[in-house]
């Protein structure tokens, strides 16, 4: 079998690895590069993938208005109410008082997917037929060795927690996600609901397909989550009204329920020579704060940049040190945001899961500062928005 020189080699056609791939076709239209992906280059897997309902944040919207990829089915978040189920404190997060259009934008995961395939696609055939360098391949068998040379390998492998084939550092928080779309009686446009019960966190955000439903993530112990996925429509409505109460009304249908597993699991080193991770396949959050895939297009931005400045500047060999001494600098330039995306994720999922008194008593006073003080408000919002850089 003959080898296959490449440039660059993205492993993984999640969004982050898409989004990697778009950037840096955009940056370097004369790389040779490569994008393995488990799905097939046409949409017909993508049809039945998974349906949740992301929160990513304007700056991420900024990144992704870069390469046209802004997908149209969108629910924009105007307002952000947080409380806590059965104790005081409670906080308002409002547009207005960030200067903003929107705090956030939900999307559905499978859409994120094909606004970026739309966006690759795009951008490939805007190249001049002899840039056609590009490669976009499906890995179906992965147990056959592929022959190719690369200079360098990115890891966009994404996956979720307790489904990885590697565990570095993090936590297993021992709670479960249950996603799915509800229908409610009336519920004001644009409006989010973020409610810590005694078991965890419980989401209720827009979504694209009108004021009448709504996207749940509710966090619970793997036991209660894995009944509540199995409980007939009614209970399940009655369960999740009982927790929620009645702000919006009544909870009518419910559809397209679905379990994660939640636990944090990230790498220490992000760089090993000429190879690199990025996305979910670098660090899997709890959901909590939305941060996992906002952290994981600033990975595939900031990278795509520094492939496009080390490859224009040198003519790289395998193995050279330039691409690697890059590299390097790469991994120490993403350390401060992602260690402050980690750590708030982290330190959310934990405290606002605690039974502990005093860690009670401190989250309802937590909440207040963050309604009574606006630039604690204002600076949580900016890094939830924009990350740390
Ligand atoms: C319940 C839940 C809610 C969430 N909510 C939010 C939110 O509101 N906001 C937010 O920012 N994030 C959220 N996240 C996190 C977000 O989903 C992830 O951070 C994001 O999907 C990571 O993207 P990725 O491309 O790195 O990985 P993935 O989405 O896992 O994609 C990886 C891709 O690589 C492919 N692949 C894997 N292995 C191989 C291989 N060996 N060869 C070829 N291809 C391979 C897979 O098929 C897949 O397509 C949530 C996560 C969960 C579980």
């Amino acid at each position: 079998m003959s080898t296959s020189n490449y440039d660059i080699l993205i492993h993984g056609g999640g969004p982050v690895g898409l989004a990697c791939a778009a950037w840096c076709l955009q940056k370097l239209p004369d790389a040779k590069l490569l994008l393995l992906d488990r799905n097939p280059e046409n949409d017909v897997d993508l049809q039945s993938a998974d349906s949740r309902g992301i929160a990513l944040s304007h700056g991420s919207k900024l990144l992704l208005d870069t390469i046209g990829a802004w997908p149209k089915d969108c629910a924009d978040i105007h307002r952000v109410h947080v409380s806590q189920a059965g104790r005081f404190g409670r906080a308002l997060m409002t547009r207005e008082e960030l200067g903003q259009d929107a705090l956030g934008h939900i999307i559905r995961y499978r859409d994120i997917h094909l606004a970026l395939r739309a966006a690759l696609r795009k951008i490939r055939a805007g190249l001049a037929p002899s840039n056609s360098h590009f490669l976009w391949m499906h890995v179906a068998d992965e147990t056959q060795p592929l022959n190719i040379n690369t200079k360098c390998i990115v890891h966009a492998e994404g996956g979720l927690f307790q489904k990885q084939d590697w565990v570095e550092s993090g936590r297993d928080y021992g709670q479960s996600a249950l996603v799915g779309l509800i229908e409610v009686e009336s519920a004001p446009t644009h409006q989010a609901w973020e409610r810590f019960t005694a078991e965890g966190p419980l989401a209720i955000l827009p979504s694209h397909y009108g004021e009448h439903i709504l996207n749940l993530v509710w966090c619970g112990s793997p036991e209660a989550s894995q009944k509540r996925l199995h409980l007939s429509d009614s209970d399940f409505l009655d369960a999740l009204q009982r927790e929620f109460g009645s702000r919006i009304g009544r909870f009518l249908k419910v559809q397209d329920r679905r379990l994660y597993a939640l636990g944090l699991n990230y790498r220490k080193d992000i760089v090993k020579g000429n190879e690199v991770w990025i996305g979910n396949a670098a660090q899997t959050l709890h959901p909590v704060a939305g941060q996992g895939l906002n952290l994981g297009l600033r990975d595939a931005y900031l990278l795509a940049e520094t492939l496009a400045m080390v490859f224009a500047a040198a003519q790289i060999g395998a193995n050279s040190n330039p691409l690697e001494a890059a590299l390097q600098n790469y991994a120490k330039s993403r350390k401060v945001d992602r260690s402050a995306t980690i750590g708030l994720t982290d330190f959310m999922a934990r405290v606002f899961t605690s039974h502990l008194l005093p860690i009670v008593i401190g989250r309802g006073l937590a909440l207040s500062a963050l309604q009574w003080l606006p630039p604690i408000k204002t600076a949580l919002a900016r890094q939830m928005m924009f990350g740390r850089r």
